[in-house]
């Protein structure tokens, strides 16, 4: 417990030569490590005493059985939608330590926090450990993180590489981190880590298509400032569940595939799809969040008709899975018109409504409008408008394309009742 406080202390002071030492009282510093022969394990540490470390997001309850107190003096409940770690006996703390459950799952709507990959690496997601100290406001936006690993991994932070530990200042959505043994791979147009499972297969693939579905998207949305990072994970699974989920995060696309170890991909177009998809998120420059967890049929029905984009234009061989897959989400969307809402259908978890309905709405979109390249200029408009103040919310792209998008005011109004704006 000592040699831990004085571990700790090193770390403290050396977050807040980062200058923002004002803050360092009210914070958490969070310090993950992984170890060499006894798995992974996350502490939290107070400078002053504190009654609960309240975890920042809480999808769900998963971290009651997936992160265990090493102290059995320690217990985690969820309490009103919250994750919440006490000492059992309500008394102040100013340490708390936990095993980890280093193994992919899935998280409702939220990123993995491990993709692991075959050869034992590990991709990590920051904003899994955020946490505040008794209560989260809300607007805390600053964490302190310390990451230890054994000597013979490689850990990368951004696009820099350290050994053994490091520690930064997070923010935002948090970001991916890895620790194994692989080194980075510089392409020219971005700077990746390929499971070495994936490398003949769906890594092979992503190194053809990639570059040219960035300079599609760098036509219409110019150049991304800094080369993102991708990573490509895979993990085997022994309970014959397959499948693969990407996601982005500032300057970093991740996509994790799992399943048997002979796994492969049994549809090409839909592995196109999939990487069109989130080539798109990399340049949305999004000027802020979505206010509304409805409001994200805004991005992803975005990516999705610009996958739709991209595949007709560099990949046209495959235009009747796209046109299959565009009048099925059509199909969806109508159904849910008919008798749903998103809202609804958010609630009930039915989160492909986001993509189908959004899909629809751009695509009605884009016929309504006259000239060319109708879904690109809206959405350059609309994150202008978001710089400038605006909402980053379903009105304000409604609003956008019923004024000069051309979109009919039945449609404008049907969209609006879908979207649960009266
Ligand atoms: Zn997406």
């Amino acid at each position: 417990m000592r040699r831990c406080l004085i571990q700790m202390s090193f770390y403290v002071i050396a977050l807040c030569g980062f200058s923002i030492s004002a803050v360092a009282e009210d914070i958490l510093f969070t310090e993950i490590e992984k170890h060499a022969d006894l798995g992974w394990t996350v502490s939290y540490q107070s400078k002053e005493p504190i009654k609960a470390v309240v975890f920042a997001n809480s999808p769900d309850d998963s971290r009651l059985k997936r992160w265990l107190p090493i102290s059995s003096e320690f217990s985690v409940n969820y309490i009103n939608g919250k994750e919440i770690a006490t000492r059992k006996d309500g008394k102040p703390f100013s340490l708390v330590r936990f095993q980890l459950t280093p193994s992919y799952i899935h998280l409702p709507k939220s990123y993995a926090p491990f993709s692991p990959f075959s050869d034992g690496g590990m991709l990590v997601h920051s904003g899994r450990f955020f946490a505040c100290p008794n209560i989260c406001s809300g607007s805390e936006n600053i964490w302190a993180m310390a990451i230890k690993a054994p000597v013979d991994d490689t850990i990368i932070v951004g696009s820099q590489t350290y050994l053994k530990k490091t520690s930064w200042w997070d923010k935002n959505d948090g970001q991916k981190f890895y620790i194994g043994k692989q080194r980075l791979n510089y392409n020219e147009d971005y700077i990746s880590i390929v499971d070495a499972k994936l490398t003949k297969t769906v890594g092979r693939q992503l190194d053809t298509i990639l570059p040219r579905m960035m300079s599609f998207l760098e036509a219409t949305y110019g150049v991304i400032e800094n080369k993102p990072m991708l990573f490509a994970s895979f993990g085997e699974t022994s309970d014959g569940s397959f499948g693969r989920q990407g996601g982005v995060l500032p300057n970093q696309v991740f996509m994790h595939w799992y399943g048997a170890a002979t796994y492969h991909e049994q549809n090409p177009a839909a592995t196109l799809w999939f990487f069109a998809h989130e080539a798109a998120h990399m340049y949305q420059k999004m000027a802020g969040q979505a206010v509304t967890p409805v409001d994200n049929w805004l991005h992803e029905g975005h990516a999705e008709m610009m996958a739709k984009k991209i595949m007709l234009s560099l990949v046209p061989q495959y235009q009747h899975f796209v046109e299959a897959k565009v009048a099925q989400a059509k199909g969806n969307c109508l159904g849910i018109m008919k008798s749903s809402s998103l809202p609804e259908q958010v609630e009930a978890g039915n989160y492909q409504a986001l993509y189908d309905c959004g899909l629809y709405i751009y695509s009605s979109i884009e016929i309504a409008y006259p000239k060319k390249h109708g879904t690109e200029s809206l959405w350059v408009a609309l994150m202008a408008q978001a710089r400038n103040g605006g909402q980053l919310d379903s009105n304000e792209l409604l609003s956008l394309a019923q004024e000069k998008y051309s979109l009919s005011k039945k449609d404008t109004d049907d969209f609006r009742r879908l979207i649960g704006i009266n």
